[in-house]
């Protein structure tokens, strides 16, 4: 059945991507960002392109008009580097979420998608690098990451909300890191994976091969291939799962793993100079996918290094054609 979708944060790195593949799918499709649409990182020309701040409660009046599903990618964010240093600006991503609920509400939305992060789970359960995989309920009692975590959390709680009192159905996935080609790559938004492919790229071109790593490279993260993350969404969309459940990755790595398969693609070795005084976050987080392997059947398909291939591909031809990030990639 072809539906009217609308992608909030369609000029991100993830909306990016969702609205490709509804596009291609036969689906009428709005996307929304705040950005100026020179600055979307994928802007399709079959889709209908709206640039609103999403904050506000008209304009996601405006973003949800005639629509039958709402997936909710919008969102201030960034790597550590961005999340610790500017929790009021992760926090007020709350208007977004809310105020799209209330326009949902008002205009009979039918299914509401928001994109939780990993960064809810409590510290406490995240102290080791030998983490076994957090689960579901390993976000209560709650103690998440500062700002932008308790923002997630928060949110999360306001779709279960208006799903119990308002009967809007809602879906809420928690993210574990995704990566993949059309992100953010520099400028300071940018998450591990396109860091280190970005300082190794600079490496290699510049025949300077020491490289900055933040913290001492021990600590540890999964990370998941932005195709994987579509087809999970999608499948949470469809599914009766009422509860928040884990989209992420459980092949756990260190650091310094994901800098030696960076390191052996580009065929290149660096130095490593670890900068302990640096954002670095929690000292070891991976998903246990327990439950959405039982309930849906999902597991990434494409392992680390094949994904950090594609990844490290798409960013040497952004630096090497000198693209900024804030060029535009009109696709079609
Ligand atoms: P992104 O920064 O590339 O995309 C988010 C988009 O939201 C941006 O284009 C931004 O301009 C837009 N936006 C911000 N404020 C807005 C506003 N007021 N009105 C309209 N648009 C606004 O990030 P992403 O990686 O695509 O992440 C998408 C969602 O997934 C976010 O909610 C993020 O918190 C969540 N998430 C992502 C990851 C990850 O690893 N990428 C991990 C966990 C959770």
């Amino acid at each position: 059945m072809k539906k009217k979708i609308i992608v909030c944060g369609g000029g991100g790195f993830i909306g990016g991507h969702l609205v490709k593949i509804f596009l291609e799918q036969g689906h009428q499709v709005r996307a929304v960002d705040r950005k100026p649409q020179t600055a979307w990182y994928q802007r399709h020309a079959g889709a209908e392109n709206l640039t609103l701040n999403l904050q506000h409660l008209d304009s996601c009046m405006t973003a949800l008009q005639g629509a039958d599903e709402c997936y909710n990618l919008a969102a201030d964010m960034g790597g550590m580097g961005f999340i610790e240093n500017n929790k009021a600006l992760c926090m007020l991503s709350v208007l977004i979420n809310t105020h799209l609920l209330v326009a949902a509400r008002a205009l009979g939305v039918s299914r509401f998608f928001y994109a939780s992060s990993a960064c809810v789970y409590a510290a406490y359960k995240q102290t080791e690098t030998e983490n076994p995989g957090l689960k579901e309920e390993d976000a209560y009692p709650a103690m998440p990451e500062d700002g932008y975590g308790w923002e997630k959390l928060f949110s999360e709680r306001m779709c279960r909300h208006f799903m119990e009192d308002f009967g809007i159905t809602t879906r809420v996935a928690r993210f574990h890191n995704v990566y993949g080609p059309f992100g953010t790559f520099d400028g300071g938004r940018e998450k591990a994976p396109a860091a280190i492919c970005r300082k190794i790229i600079n490496a290699k071109l510049s025949g300077n091969h020491t490289i900055e790593i933040w913290g001492d490279g021990r600590q540890t993260r999964s990370f998941m291939y932005i195709d994987d993350c579509t087809k999970g969404i999608q499948a949470i969309m469809n599914s009766d799962i009422i509860e928040p459940i884990n989209l992420g990755s459980d092949e756990m790595v260190s650091i310094n793993k994901l800098v030696d398969i960076v390191e052996d693609i580009a065929k290149i070795k660096v130095v490593r100079n670890y900068n302990l005084d640096a954002p670095k976050g929690v000292r070891g987080r991976s998903s246990d996918n327990t439950l959405i392997k039982q309930l849906l059947g999902w597991a990434p398909d494409i392992c680390l290094y094949d994904g950090m291939e594609k990844t490290y591909a798409w960013i040497y031809d952004q630096i090497k054609s000198g693209t900024s990030k804030d060029s535009i990639y009109n696709i079609g």
